[in-house]
């Protein structure tokens, strides 16, 4: 047996260059190289007889070389070499362009395999620059299925097929099992060896089918049952806290400046019901941009403190953590309640003397950033906590939040409208709570796609609203400009239209490179209505709120993810006022155009993100990684549900006779979970 995660340097052929390449796309170890997976395959199972290709047919050829290659100028530049060729049925000629070691390489005499294009011209066969195999060779890619990779720069197909195949050849055996011999049965599936060598080089289609089949099933099976895993940490039979004084959140509802819509109303219930029992809470809140999640969230963590406990809402962005912290103040410093910020830019010592409170228990509520999960932050008495724009933290960030407390309860809040079969994954250990109502007298945003030649009549409108006492935002993809990426940059537009376009304008620029003081004041100003108009990168997607604001312009909107677009239109809309979103598309693709027209048609977050996962694919759409899963390097989420759903029964019924995977025989699929998930799942199910 050989250990598969020594170095690929060890693989015959993989120097110290070739191993900075593949280190490019992932591959350090055998095992990486292992489970780097083609991205397509070719069939050159077929053999053709000259006599017989058409011209522009892809196809493999048999042949033996009878004349030493031909160089030939044909303009200044461009030479051919061009290799005569023939079998039993008839010549025809190899071209190569600009191709000198043509001539060291191919002599008369040699047989060799040629697959590529059939070109019939000047009463000649041609293939145009085939690709070619020696016959004497090592002759495993001809007449057989080969595999394409996804390539890097320095790394051609051949370095990965030699690659693979000594990988295979050497180590082929070493891969252990770690699926359960039950699992295996029950559903079916190939051995691990049989997969991970058919991956690569299938002998048929349906080889390929039953192999992938396994790998897939695999790569779902570990990530469901990690995420269960998790999930029996936090919800392993133990007591959570029961939540009863909650009378007085009436008088707090009652002295809100608006009336609740019926579904806040419906969720708070649900909400209630569940601090109320003593089961721990572990609830999702979805709801539309606009929604009116954060009430939600301050009238949880108000009922929490009514019962003796302290409560902590952490949001993504300084921005957002202090725009809670305006809100929380508001609203719940008359009912007497003492709360705290954490984020970057509170000063040191300020930061102490807030530690020292909340470990005393002289603070209620704690609002911050990712500043709130640090080892040194101590709760006396931890009874609840919300995380805010979910999607922005991972499992772990949660989980360790949580553990600052004994058992308290979790809610999680959310705009990214998920769709269905990755809600199923990503927050299958949830409940799911839904705000599926605006509050009223909100106005459709009106949403219109426009091109460069119409930037001048975008700032003629912007600047019409700014007179009758609206605001702005515009935000471009990149915050400076770059020499690598031809998008707008938040420096240059925000010189471009303080100095011409809206030079009458007070205009402020936002982005994440800014200090944290200086964000903070510019976000004031803006609040304030001091900056009518706010240059800002994607800084400004989550969470920000400032119902005078009812126009955004967004650059190079092809850039974005429609998720994102809907997020960044959210920031408009948001009080009485008929609002715009502008979107400037760049792109002339006919994708760009129908992302643009969805954008346009409608203003739903759910049709929005589910047309987003079918048009961009899942990876992209939701990375992974972010949440502190797996990367799923086979799998897709969008066109395997129907292998999910045999998965996650599977995987019922693995947790249900063994609910921590101790048993003996399930120690290697165990030892796999925790390796994927890497130190996550380590912590949390240790
Ligand atoms: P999101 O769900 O996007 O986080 P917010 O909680 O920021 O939305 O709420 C958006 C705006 O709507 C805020 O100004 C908030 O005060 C207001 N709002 C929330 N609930 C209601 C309601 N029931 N009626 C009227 N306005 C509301
Ligand atoms: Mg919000």
């Amino acid at each position: 047996m050989h250990d598969l995660k020594e170095s690929i340097q060890f693989i015959k052929g993989v120097g110290p260059k070739r191993l900075k390449y593949l280190e490019k796309i992932d591959i350090y170890s055998i095992e990486d190289g292992l489970y780097f997976f083609p991205k397509s395959y070719e069939d050159r199972r077929e053999m053709k007889n000259i006599a017989d290709t058409k011209d522009n047919e892809k196809i493999t050829i048999k042949v033996n070389i009878y004349e030493s290659v031909q160089e030939k100028s044909i303009r200044k530049g461009l030479k051919i070499y061009k290799i005569p060729i023939k079998d039993h049925t008839g010549v025809a000629c190899a071209i190569f362009y600009n191709a000198p070691f043509t001539k060291d390489i191919f002599k008369e005499g040699d047989r060799i395999y040629l697959h590529g294009k059939i070109k019939k011209a000047f009463g000649e066969v041609q293939i145009i620059h085939p690709s070619y195999e020696f016959i004497e060779g090592n002759t495993t890619t001809v007449n057989s299925i080969i595999p394409i990779y996804n390539l890097t720069h320095g790394l051609t197909q051949k370095d990965m097929i030699n690659l693979s195949r000594n990988i295979l050849h050497v180590y082929g055996e070493s891969m252990y099992e770690y699926l359960p011999a039950d699992t295996i049965k029950r559903n079916r599936l190939c051995d691990i060896q049989y997969a991970l060598g058919n991956i690569h080089f299938p002998s048929s289609p349906k080889v390929l089918k039953i192999a992938k089949y396994r790998l897939v099933f695999e790569e779902l099976l570990i990530l469901q049952l990690g995420l269960w895993l998790i999930k029996n940490k936090f919800n392993n039979n133990q007591k959570g806290i029961v939540f009863q004084k909650q009378k007085e959140c009436k008088e707090l509802i009652a002295a809100l400046p608006f009336t609740l819509t019926n579904a806040q109303i419906r969720v708070l219930q649900e909400i209630e019901t569940d601090m109320k029992s003593e089961k721990i809470m572990n609830r999702l809140v979805q709801g539309d941009v606009g929604s009116g999640k954060t009430i939600v969230a301050l009238i949880a963590l108000y009922k929490s403190v009514l019962n003796g406990y302290q409560g902590v809402l952490m949001a993504p962005t300084e921005i957002l953590a202090e725009q809670h912290m305006d809100s929380a103040k508001e609203l719940l410093e008359p009912f007497g309640l003492r709360i705290g910020l954490l984020s970057g830019s509170v000063p040191k010592r300020k930061k102490e003397e807030i530690l020292k409170q909340l470990e005393a228990g002289h603070i209620d509520i704690i609002i911050g950033t990712h500043a709130i999960i640090q080892e040194n932050v101590h709760f006396k008495k931890l009874g609840l906590v919300i995380t805010d724009e979910q999607h922005r933290f991972g499992v772990r960030q949660r989980s360790i939040l949580s553990n600052k407390g004994t058992n308290p309860d979790v809610l999680v809040m959310t705009a990214t409208p998920i769709p269905r079969t990755l809600a199923l994954i990503l927050y299958g250990d949830l409940d799911v709570s839904i705000i599926d109502e605006l509050p009223p007298g909100r106005k459709k945003i009106k949403t219109h796609v426009a091109d460069e030649t119409k930037r001048k009549n975008i700032y003629h409108f912007a600047k019409k609203r700014i007179e009758s006492g609206r605001q702005v935002y515009i935000v471009a993809p990149l915050v400076e400009d770059s020499e690598h990426i031809d998008a707008k940059s938040a420096q240059e537009l925000y010189l471009e239209i303080k100095e011409n376009y809206l030079k009458d304008c007070s205009v402020g620029l936002l982005h994440g490179k800014m200090k944290s003081s200086e964000k903070d004041e510019t976000m004031d100003r803006f609040k304030k209505g001091e900056i009518q108009v706010l240059v800002s990168t994607t800084v400004i997607e989550v969470g920000v709120n400032v119902p005078n604001a009812s126009i955004i312009i967004i650059e190079n909107s092809e850039r974005f993810g429609l998720a994102q677009l809907h997020q960044l239109r959210g920031r408009v809309g948001r009080g009485q006022y008929q609002s715009h979103c502008i979107l400037l598309n760049y792109s002339k693709s006919p994708l760009s155009k129908e992302r643009m027209e969805i954008m346009e048609e409608t203003n739903n977050g759910f049709i929005i993100s589910e047309k987003d996962l079918e048009l961009r694919g899942p990876g992209e759409f939701f990375g992974t990684r972010q949440h502190g899963l797996p990367e799923l390097r086979i799998a897709n989420l969008f066109k395997h549900i129907n292998i999910l759903k045999q998965v996650q029964k599977e995987a019922e019924i693995l947790m249900n006779e063994d609910k921590t995977l101790s048993l003996e025989k399930n120690s290697a699929l165990k030892n796999r979970i925790i390796h994927q998930f890497g130190t996550n799942i380590q912590e949390l199910c240790l």
